[in-house]
């Protein structure tokens, strides 16, 4: 049997609180919990969690502080639980290293989907990635040989193409902002260059998805980033 993993849940509703209370520990996991942002950074340095669940709507600190503050001393995966609308929010919680996020009111296949990418992204070394196959659907991209296939094609790719696919392809299953993407494709002064990605992100599509308008592969999370299914 697969060790359990420790999750802290840092939230104030107690609805939520309920909810995940029962359904947590249902699917295996050890679930420990508290209701505001100084006492989950206590609890998470007393508990060292195996993944952290954070409400960005706390009564005492910002979810961005209790990130910025968690990030100084651990790289332990952030879920971060948003309410819709919030997408500067997101965003600045995503830039400032939370893993991902769930949009309430979610069911608990999709937080129980996060968690695992999070938790397996920890688990997995950036050296064991570069030299493997992602293989979803019919997409299959083989970041040792460089080369991408969709239903046994070999795809043609520009090198940015490639990047910005490979770059998605190491975050697999996790939302990457758009900020995070310019910075890792196209370097570090260029984050606000967000036309570049819209045009290039518009020709992988035509690539690599069967309809580019209703993408299978590369999903656009409006106003956040894009997040390639890994699943
Ligand atoms: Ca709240």
């Amino acid at each position: 049997m697969t060790q359990e993993a420790s999750v802290l849940l840092i939230e104030d509703e107690p609805e939520i609180r309920r909810f995940l209370r029962t359904s947590l520990p249902a699917h295996g996991f050890r679930l420990y919990e508290c209701s505001a942002g100084k006492e989950g950074l206590i609890e998470a340095k007393a508990r060292n969690p195996d993944l952290i669940l954070l409400d960005l709507g706390l009564p005492d600190l910002e979810g961005s502080e209790v990130i910025r503050e968690l990030r100084t001393w651990t790289s332990t995966p952030i879920v971060v639980l948003s309410a819709r609308d919030q997408e500067e929010v997101k965003v600045a919680a995503l830039d400032l290293g939370a893993d991902d996020y769930v949009t309430k009111p979610f069911g608990i296949n999709e937080l129980l989907a996060r968690i695992r990418t999070a938790l397996r992204h920890a688990a997995r070394p950036e050296l064991e990635a570069a030299s493997s196959v992602f293989i979803v659907g019919n997409l299959r991209v083989d970041l040792g040989r460089r080369q991408v296939h969709v239903s046994e094609l070999e795809i043609h790719l520009t090198p940015i193409e490639y990047k910005l696919l490979t770059t998605l392809v190491r975050y697999a299953g996790k939302v990457v902002t758009h900020r995070q993407l310019l910075k890792e494709v196209w370097g570090p002064l260029h984050v606000d260059e967000g036309h570049y990605l819209r045009v290039y992100m518009r020709q992988l599509r035509n690539k690599i998805e069967a309809n580019p308008a209703q993408p299978r592969h590369l999903v656009t999370e409006l106003g956040v980033g894009y997040r390639l299914r890994a699943e």
